[in-house]
C-alpha cells in the first residue's frame, strides 16, 4: 500500500519532497497528477512524481488536494522529464518547468462552454410544436454550421440557458467544454483557413524515395532507429520529413518535429502545415496563452502534431509515431540555463524509448553524430543533390594575407568582392553578406597571417591575460608569454584582432550609394514579426543587400540571392573552444547554401587568411567527410567529444577573488576524489570573464567513460562552495564553452 508521495516542485532542487497523501486522496494519487502541498510557510503546486511507502524524513505533511483540472502529465512523458532530470543531473521541477508553458502549469487555460448541433438536431423539424426559445437556438445553430459559444448563443438569441439545457437532455445539441473562441472554434482547428492539403508540383527523387521508403517502414513497424538525414542545402529534406509524418499519420499516430528557434518563421510553418493540416506551434516567440492552447490540443489528441522549437521536444503528441530534428546540428538545441539538456540528445532518447524512428535532419551533421553513425548507431541516408537540379553555388576563397599588408591593412572588403557585389546589383540580383559578430578582439592571432596563438595542451587559441603581457588558455589556465614575432610568418606585430565591425552598413552606403541595404542580427530583430519583414523586403527584391550575422545563415529560401559573401571566414576559428573548427566549417557550408537557390547559379565569396585551414577546405568543397577525418584525429587524441565525455562547472560571483577561491576549492575537491578516468582542467577564466557583474571561473571535467565523470560532477554540485556569495552552475555535455 502506497502511503508516500514524491512531489515535484519547480525549485531547482535534485530531489521531489515527500508528502503524506491522505486517506481521502487514497485512490486518486497517481504519478502526473499535478497536486497542491504545503511549501514552507505558503502553498505550492507541484507533480507526483513516485509513490513509495517510505521515506528517509521523519515528519511528512499531508498533500492538500489535487488540482482540479490540473495538467496531468502522461506516463511516457513523465519517464522522459525523469530520465532529464537525471541525465542533467538537474531537478524534476525544473525539467518539468521548463516542459510545460506557464499558463498549463498554472492552470490558467481557462475553458468555456460550447454548444453543437448533434445529427438529429440537425434533422429534427422546426415545427409550432416546438416552443418558440428552443426554435430560435436550433435555427441560430443551424445558419452556421460550426458550434457556437453558449454564452454568445444565448445572447444573440435572448434567451436563457435553459432551453438549450433541455435541447441537449432531448439530444439535439450537444454542450461540451473547449478553448475559448480566441483559439479558433472547436472542431475546426484550421482557424479559417482553408484545409485543402497541397500536394507537390513534383515527384521525389531517387535518394528522397530511399530515404523515405526506410524511415517509413520503421514507422510501420514501429521499431527505434535514428537516422542522419545528411543531405546538402536545398536536397529536399523538408519533403523527406512530410512524407514520413504523412506515413504516422496513417497509421494513426501523431508526429514531433523540431526546427531551431530562429527557423520557426511563419514560411517555415507555412510549408509544413499546407501538407500537413493543423498542427501545434510550440516555440518561445509565441505568447504563453496561445503556446498553451497548442499544447491542450496535442494533449487532448485534437491535433496530432507538433511543431517547435527546443522545448517541444517534451510536446504532449499522444501515440507519437515519429521525431524528426531539422538541423540537428544547431547548438541552439542546447538549453543555456537550467535545465542545459540537449533537444537533439532528448529527442533521440524520447524515441529509442518509445520504440519509434527519429531523424536528425542536417547539411552539416555535428562530429557527435557522424561518430554515432560510424559506430553503427545511426543509419545515415544522404541526399546529394539539389531537388531541384540546380548546382550547388561555387565557393571562391579570397585570400586576405597580401592586402593586410599594404597600407591600411585592407577594409572589410576585399576588391575582388566588391567587384562581384557591383556586378551582382547591376544584374538586378541580389546580394547576402555575412559577419559573425560573436567573434571577440581577445585572442591572439598575427593580422598579416592569420595565425592563432593555441594551447599546446588543449589545442584552443590562448586568449590575453590581464595586464596583457601574457596569454592564458580558458581551459587549463595554462599562462605563456605573448612572443615578440608571429611564429609562422616572424611579423612583428602580433596583436589584438581588430574589431571594426560595426561600421559595414555605413561603408556600403559609401561604396553603393541608392543601393537599398537591410541589416539582420539580434540588435535589429526582436520578434518573430520584425525578422519577417525585414526577410519579406529582401524576398519582394526590395532590399538590395542584406547584412547579417549566423541568423541570415539558416534555412532561408530566397531565389533572388546569388552572391554570399562572408566578410571574415577566420573570426570563429579563433573561438576559445574546441568545436571552433567545425562550428566554422558548418556555418560556412550553411551560409553557402543561401546562394543561386532560384533560377541563376549562385556565388559564394569567403574571405580569410587562413586559406589553406581543413575548415575552409571543407567549406569550399562544401563537404564535411574531409573535416571528419582532420578532426577526429584531434578530438581523439584530446578525447573531446566524440571520443569523450565532457562537463562545465562554472563559478560565478561578483568578487573575483571569492570566484576563484570557490573554484580552486572545487577543482580541489575533485581531483582528491581521484578517478583515474577522469581529468579534471582548470580552474581558469572563462573566455568570457566578466558577464552581468560577475567574474566567472570554470572547470572542464573530462573523461572516456560517462559513469566516473557523473560521479565526480555530482560531488562537486553536492559541495557547498568555498563562499556562499558564488553561483554555481553544471552543465552536461556543454556547448557552450565560452
Ligand atoms: P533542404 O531542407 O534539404 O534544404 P528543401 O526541403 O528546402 O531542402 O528543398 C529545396 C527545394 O526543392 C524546395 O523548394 C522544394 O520544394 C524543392 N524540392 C524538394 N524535393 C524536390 C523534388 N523531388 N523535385 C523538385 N523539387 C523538389
Ligand atoms: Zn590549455
Amino acid at each position: 500500500m502506497t502511503s508516500i508521495a514524491r512531489v515535484a516542485v519547480p525549485i531547482p532542487l535534485h530531489e521531489p519532497f515527500d508528502y503524506r497523501i491522505p486517506e481521502s486522496l487514497k485512490d486518486k494519487i497517481r504519478p502526473g497528477i499535478q497536486v497542491l502541498v504545503p511549501f514552507g510557510p505558503t502553498k505550492r503546486h507541484g507533480w507526483v512524481v513516485d509513490l513509495t511507502d517510505h521515506s528517509p524524513h521523519p515528519r511528512l505533511r499531508d498533500i492538500d488536494g489535487i488540482v482540479a483540472q490540473g495538467a496531468e502529465i502522461e506516463a511516457e512523458l513523465l519517464d522522459l522529464l525523469r530520465w532529464t532530470a537525471d541525465y542533467y543531473l538537474c531537478g524534476i521541477g525544473e525539467v518539468i518547468e521548463c516542459a510545460l508553458p506557464r499558463p498549463v502549469r498554472t492552470r490558467r487555460v481557462r475553458t468555456v462552454r460550447w454548444v453543437k448541433l448533434t445529427p438529429e438536431g440537425k434533422q429534427v423539424e422546426l415545427t409550432r410544436e416546438v416552443p418558440e426559445a428552443r426554435r430560435k437556438v436550433l435555427e441560430h445553430l443551424r445558419q452556421s454550421a460550426t458550434p457556437r459559444q453558449m454564452q454568445r448563443l444565448v445572447d444573440e438569441c435572448s434567451v436563457s440557458d435553459s432551453p438549450v439545457k433541455t435541447l441537449a437532455r432531448r439530444g439535439l445539441v450537444e454542450i461540451f467544454d473547449a478553448l475559448p473562441p480566441e483559439f479558433g472554434t472547436p472542431g475546426c482547428e484550421d482557424n479559417g483557413s482553408s484545409t485543402v492539403l497541397i500536394s507537390p508540383s513534383f515527384d521525389p527523387n531517387q535518394q528522397q524515395i530511399d530515404a523515405i521508403e526506410k524511415i517509413s517502414s520503421s514507422v510501420s513497424k514501429p521499431e527505434y532507429q535514428t537516422y542522419l538525414l545528411h543531405g546538402v542545402t536545398g536536397s529536399g529534406k523538408t519533403e523527406v520529413y512530410i512524407r514520413c509524418v504523412q506515413r504516422a499519420l496513417e497509421m494513426g499516430r501523431g508526429a514531433l518535429v523540431l526546427l531551431p528557434e530562429i527557423a520557426l518563421t511563419p514560411q517555415a510553418v507555412e510549408r509544413f502545415t499546407e501538407r500537413l493540416g493543423p498542427v501545434a506551434i510550440l516555440h518561445s516567440m509565441l505568447p504563453d496563452s496561445e503556446r498553451a492552447v497548442h499544447y491542450e490540443r496535442l494533449r487532448q489528441g485534437e491535433v496530432k502534431i507538433a511543431l517547435g522549437a527546443r522545448s517541444a521536444v517534451f510536446a504532449p503528441v499522444t501515440d507519437l509515431g515519429i521525431i524528426i530534428v531539422d538541423e540537428s546540428h544547431e547548438s541552439s538545441y542546447k538549453q543555456e540555463n537550467s535545465p542545459r539538456y540537449h533537444a537533439r540528445d532528448v529527442a533521440v532518447m524520447r524515441a529509442h524509448r518509445l520504440g519509434v524512428p527519429c531523424v536528425l535532419g542536417s547539411a552539416t551533421p555535428s562530429m557527435e553524430s557522424l561518430e554515432n553513425v560510424r559506430r553503427g548507431r545511426f543509419e545515415r541516408l544522404r541526399l546529394d543533390e539539389r531537388a531541384n537540379g540546380r548546382p550547388l553555388a561555387t565557393v571562391e576563397v579570397i585570400d586576405r594575407r597580401a592586402e593586410a599588408k599594404s597600407v591600411g591593412g585592407g577594409g572589410l572588403f576585399s576588391i575582388p568582392l566588391i567587384d562581384r557585389i557591383r556586378a551582382t546589383l547591376e544584374r538586378d540580383e541580389q546580394v547576402l553578406l555575412f559577419l559573425n559578430r560573436r567573434g571577440f578582439a581577445r585572442n591572439i592571432h598575427c593580422p598579416r597571417c592569420g595565425f592563432n596563438l593555441r594551447c599546446h595542451q588543449c589545442d584552443i587559441p590562448l586568449t590575453f591575460h590581464k595586464g596583457k603581457s601574457r596569454s592564458q588558455c580558458n581551459y587549463c589556465g595554462e599562462h605563456r608569454p605573448i612572443p615578440s614575432k608571429c611564429p609562422d610568418c616572424q611579423f612583428t606585430g602580433i596583436q589584438q584582432r581588430s574589431p571594426g565591425t560595426e561600421r559595414i552598413e555605413d561603408s556600403l552606403n559609401s561604396l553603393f550609394p541608392g543601393v537599398k541595404i537591410d541589416r539582420l542580427d539580434r540588435d535589429t530583430v526582436t520578434s518573430t514579426s520584425r525578422m519577417e519583414a525585414i526577410l519579406r523586403r529582401f524576398r519582394d527584391g526590395e532590399t538590395q543587400i542584406l547584412v547579417g550575422t549566423q541568423m541570415v545563415a539558416k534555412g532561408h529560401d530566397i531565389p533572388g540571392v546569388t552572391l554570399v559573401g562572408v566578410l571574415d571566414a577566420d573570426i570563429a576559428l579563433g573561438l576559445p573552444d574546441f568545436r571552433s573548427a567545425e562550428r566554422t566549417a558548418q556555418l560556412l557550408c550553411q551560409v553557402a547554401g543561401r546562394a543561386g537557390r532560384g533560377e541563376s547559379p549562385g556565388h559564394v565569396v569567403l574571405q580569410t587568411k587562413q586559406p589553406e585551414h581543413y575548415a575552409l577546405c571543407c567549406a569550399s568543397r562544401q563537404d564535411l567527410d574531409g573535416l571528419l577525418d582532420e578532426e577526429d584525429s584531434i578530438r581523439r587524441m584530446l578525447k573531446y567529444p566524440p571520443h569523450g565525455h565532457l562537463a562545465r562547472l562554472l563559478c560565478e560571483d561578483e568578487d573575483e577573488k571569492k570566484a576563484r577561491e570557490s573554484a580552486m576549492s572545487l577543482a580541489e575537491m575533485m581531483k582528491e576524489m581521484n578517478h583515474p578516468e577522469v581529468e579534471i582542467l582548470g580552474p581558469a577564466p572563462a573566455p568570457i570573464e566578466r558577464l552581468r557583474g560577475r567574474f566567472r571561473q570554470h572547470m572542464l571535467i573530462k573523461s572516456v567513460e560517462r559513469g566516473p565523470l557523473r560521479e565526480v560532477a555530482r560531488a562537486a554540485q553536492a559541495q557547498k562552495p568555498r563562499w556562499a556569495s558564488t553561483r554555481i552552475t553544471l552543465d552536461i555535455d556543454p556547448q557552450n564553452l565560452l
